[in-house]
């Protein structure tokens, strides 16, 4: 039973849920690290083993959008995202195990060797795979399950939100938070007083947001932005908050209300570098260190960068007493064994560049 169904049962009789990972996902000090940067008391809570096949933070979010999928009688989900999205390949991934077909609509990116690793992988899982070019995704959307809907297969493909921002996935980030106050409450680990997250489409920042509050933990959450600051803004965030609230709330009125002004928000947006993708020699050192100290695998577009916000802050004295949470969102589980008979002339013409051109020169993991 999820800690947020056991606090809220109303809840748990009325949104539609299916168990794919494996929670709750550990959470253990990182003692090497946190000596490296000079915390004393930093934590680590490893959403990468969220799942036995493939990891991160999409999982949490997928067990409410595809039980939704699920529910709604659909046979195919529809996706979007970037050429390497983690978020395309989980969706492929858990689609596939429950029995529904996966379509992913994805946009040009740096190139990066992930970038073609997920692709493969995404292959593999029988994800039905488009490139396209930039216009905008919301667009991407309405077209596509039209003419879908039309002219193949007389029904449309559930659409899964890009990253899995919907009120409804972020609900998979508020339960997140139960989880972490029953390891507070067991003793796992002390009440953070900060939680460093990565802020891509927002709902992992927003559902821990929400759900810290409503499970009476003090943490606050300290968002690194990773994406444009268009598709990040205090104002969208505090929006996706409210709607997560009202959603919440519609279901269950013992639900609590919360206010969240801009004010109250301070997203941090001076890791991004050059935008979206492109690795930072921040991030990436930031990644090298972790390896160095605990073995522990990260990378250049979203995790890096929010390790590189923890360590600058490491430097403040007023930081360094206190009990910091860095929140992996990173898929750790290897795949390689997968892909290792796969060659890239499978997939559809206009991705071949991801795996012939080559990688930016901070990638050192291609
Ligand atoms: C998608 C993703 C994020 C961002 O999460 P959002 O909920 O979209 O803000 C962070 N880290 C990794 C590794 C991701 O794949």
């Amino acid at each position: 039973m999820l800690p947020l169904f056991e606090k809220y049962p109303l809840l748990g009789e009325k949104i539609p849920h299916v168990e794919l990972g494996q929670f709750p996902t550990p959470v253990h000090k990182l003692d090497q690290f946190g000596e490296d940067v000079g915390v004393g008391r930093l934590y680590i809570k490893r959403d990468d083993l969220s799942g036995r096949v493939y990891g991160g933070n999409k999982i949490r979010k997928l067990e409410f959008l595809l039980g939704d999928a699920l529910q709604n009688g659909a046979k195919e989900v529809v996706t979007f995202g970037c050429a390497g999205s983690n978020h395309a390949l989980a969706t492929s991934i858990y689609a596939r195990q429950l029995g529904l077909r996966s379509i992913s609509i994805l946009r040009p990116q740096p190139n990066a060797g992930y970038v073609g690793r997920n692709l493969l992988m995404s292959h593999y899982s029988d994800a039905e795979l488009h490139h396209v070019r930039n216009i905008p995704l919301a667009y991407v959307a309405t077209f596509y399950q039209r003419v879908r809907h039309r002219l193949r297969t007389g029904h449309s493909p559930r659409v899964v939100p890009l990253g899995g921002s919907s009120p409804l996935g972020t609900v998979g980030y508020v339960n997140a938070a139960f989880e972490l106050k029953d390891q507070v409450t067991k003793g796992e680990v002390p009440e953070p007083d900060r939680i460093y997250v990565a802020l891509g489409t927002m709902g992992t920042a927003v559902g821990l947001m929400l759900g810290l509050k409503a499970a009476h933990l003090k943490s606050e959450v300290v968002p690194i932005r990773v994406v444009s600051e268009q598709l990040a803004s205090v104002r969208r965030l505090t929006d996706l908050f409210q709607k997560t609230n009202s959603f919440l709330c519609s279901l269950d009125s013992s639900f609590p209300r919360f206010e969240l002004s801009e004010s109250d928000v301070d997203i941090r947006g001076g890791f991004l570098g050059q935008g979206y993708a492109y690795f930072t020699k921040e991030g990436t050192d930031a990644v090298s260190r972790m390896k160095t100290a605990e073995g522990i695998k990260l990378e250049g577009t979203y995790t890096g960068k929010t390790l590189a916000a923890l360590i600058d802050d490491a430097q403040r004295r007023d930081l360094r007493d206190k009990v910091l949470l860095f929140w992996n969102t990173y898929n750790s589980r290897d795949f390689s064994d997968a892909i290792a008979g796969l060659d890239h002339q499978q997939l559809p013409r206009s991705f071949h560049r991801y795996f012939e051109e080559g990688v930016q020169p901070l990638d050192t993991d291609a």
